[in-house]
C-alpha cells in the first residue's frame, strides 16, 4: 500500500537533567506548546500510561521508564479529571510482580492510588491482516486514551527503542516470543511494529531521555545522561527526531519507513518543528550497537548473506547465574541447558533477535558479530 506522507507534527523539547521529586512542572511546560495535557485527556476518560517496563531492574539502571516521570504524568492526567492506569507487558520470561516491585511501579501505584494492570491476564483481541496476525491486550484497546512513555535507548535488534518500539509491550506475555519467531528478520519485525502502532496510535508520546541507554541496549548497554524530555503526537516522527538528535543514521532503524515520515530531510534536527528549548546535548556521539550495520543490507540479500553476517549471543559462564531466563525467552529454542548448567547455543537456530540478551539479569550475554561484520565495523570505525 502506498501511503501519503504525513504532515509534520510539532515536537516539544525540554532540557531536564535529573529525576526531581516532582517532575510535574517540567512536564507541564514540556506539553504546553502541544496544548497541554488538556489537548489529550478529557474529564472522566480512562487513560492507560504505557511505560517501558522491559525487565525487573532498578530505575537507576536506565532500562525502564523512571517512576518519577510516570508520577508526573499521573498528576497531570488527574488534573484534567482523567483516570490513569499503568500497564505494560515486560519481556516474556520475567515475572510481572517482580518487575513492578523492582522498577518502582508498585510503590508508585500505592502512593498515587492507581491501578497496575496485568496485561497477561486481562484478555486480548486478535487482529488479522494480509501480513499475518497478532494480539493486543484488551485494557489497551478499551481505554479512552493511550499515553506512551518510553525510555530512550539503543537497541541491538532495532538500533533504537523509543516511541514505536515501546508499543510492542501491549502484546501480552509469550505472544511476543511467538511473534519474534514469525518475524525473524528485522524488516519483517519492523513491519509488525508499524502494524501494531496503527491499531493503537498513542494520543501522545512522552520520551524519558533524562537518563537513557547507549551501546548494547535495551538492557546490556551503558546508562547515558542525555538530559531531556521530548513529546509529540506522531510516534514515527518522534523517533526520527531522536535519530537526528542522537546522530543515529535514520536508515539503521528498520521501522522508520520513508512513507511514515514527512520528508527525507528528517535526518537533521533543523528539519523538525521543535517547540520549547533549542536542543543542546553533550556532543559526544551516541554509542550505537555494532549490529546497526546489518540494517543496511538490502532486504532481498538478507537470506543470502545470513551465513556471513550474523549476530549471536555469547554467554560468559563466569557471570551466568543459571537463572535460565534466556532459555525461556528464546523464541527459537536455540538455547538449551542440562541440569541447570550454563545454557548452550545451537547457532543454526538463532535468528539474532536479542530476546535472550534483553532478559539476562546479570549482563552475562553479549551479542557477538560474525568475523565479516567485525571486519566491516573495524573499517568504518578503525
Ligand atoms: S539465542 Fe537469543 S538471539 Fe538467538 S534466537 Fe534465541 S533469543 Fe534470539
Ligand atoms: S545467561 Fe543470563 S539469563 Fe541466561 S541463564 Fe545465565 S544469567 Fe540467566
Amino acid at each position: 500500500m502506498i501511503r501519503t506522507p504525513p504532515n509534520p507534527q510539532p515536537i516539544a523539547f525540554r532540557h531536564c537533567r535529573e529525576y526531581t521529586a516532582d517532575l510535574a512542572p517540567v512536564l507541564e511546560s514540556l506539553l504546553e506548546p502541544l496544548g497541554g495535557m488538556a489537548a489529550f485527556v478529557k474529564s472522566g476518560q480512562t487513560v492507560i500510561l504505557k511505560p517501558n517496563l522491559l525487565s525487573d531492574r532498578h530505575p537507576d539502571q536506565a532500562i525502564t521508564t523512571h517512576p518519577a516521570l510516570v508520577q508526573a504524568v499521573i498528576r497531570l492526567v488527574r488534573r484534567q479529571g482523567g483516570i490513569p492506569r499503568i500497564a505494560d507487558s515486560p519481556a516474556a520470561a520475567v515475572k510481572l510482580e517482580r518487575v513492578w516491585e523492582k522498577t518502582g511501579m508498585k510503590a508508585l501505584a500505592e502512593t498515587e492510588q492507581v491501578d497496575l494492570i496485568n496485561l497477561e491476564q486481562a484478555g486480548s483481541v486478535r487482529f488479522d491482516d494480509a501480513e499475518g496476525s497478532f494480539t493486543i491486550a484488551k485494557p489497551i484497546l478499551e481505554a479512552d486514551v493511550l499515553i506512551n512513555i518510553p525510555k530512550v535507548k539503543t537497541h541491538v535488534f532495532m538500533t533504537l527503542t523509543g516511541a514505536v518500539k515501546n508499543l510492542y509491550g501491549t502484546i501480552p506475555g509469550y505472544q511476543k516470543t511467538h511473534l519474534h519467531k514469525q518475524h525473524p528478520d528485522p524488516f519483517s519485525f519492523a513491519r509488525l511494529l508499524a502494524r501494531i502502532h496503527d491499531r493503537i496510535p498513542p494520543a501522545v508520546t512522552i520520551l524519558d531521555g533524562i537518563v537513557g541507554m547507549e551501546g548494547n541496549g535495551p538492557s546490556g548497554g551503558t546508562p547515558r545522561a542525555w538530559g531531556f524530555l521530548a513529546a509529540g503526537r506522531d510516534a514515527f516522527q518522534l523517533d526520527a527526531f531522536l535519530c537526528a538528535l542522537l546522530k543515529i543514521p535514520l536508515g539503521s532503524v528498520p521501522y522508520l519507513f520513508k512513507d511514515r515520515l514527512p520528508s527525507p530531510s528528517c535526518s537533521s534536527v533543523d528539519a523538525f518543528d521543535i517547540r520549547g528549548d533549542t536542543p543542546r546535548l553533550d556532543p559526544r556521539p551516541c554509542q550505537i550497537p555494532p549490529s546497526f550495520l546489518l540494517r543496511f543490507i538490502p532486504r532481498f540479500l538478507v537470506k543470502l548473506v545470513a551465513p556471513y553476517f550474523w549476530l549471536r549471543p555469547a554467554i560468559a559462564a563466569s557471570t551466568c547465574i543459571r537463572c535460565l531466563q534466556c532459555v525461556a525467552a528464546c523464541p527459537m529454542q536455540a538455547l538449551t541447558t542440562a541440569d541447570r548448567q550454563v545454557p548452550t547455543l545451537t547457532p543454526s537456530r538463532c535468528i539474532g533477535c536479542c530476546c535472550c540478551h534483553e532478559v539476562c539479569p546479570v549482563k552475562a550475554i553479549s551479542m557477538e558479530r560474525s568475523p565479516l561484520l567485525r571486519m566491516i565495523r573495524r573499517k568504518r570505525n578503525p
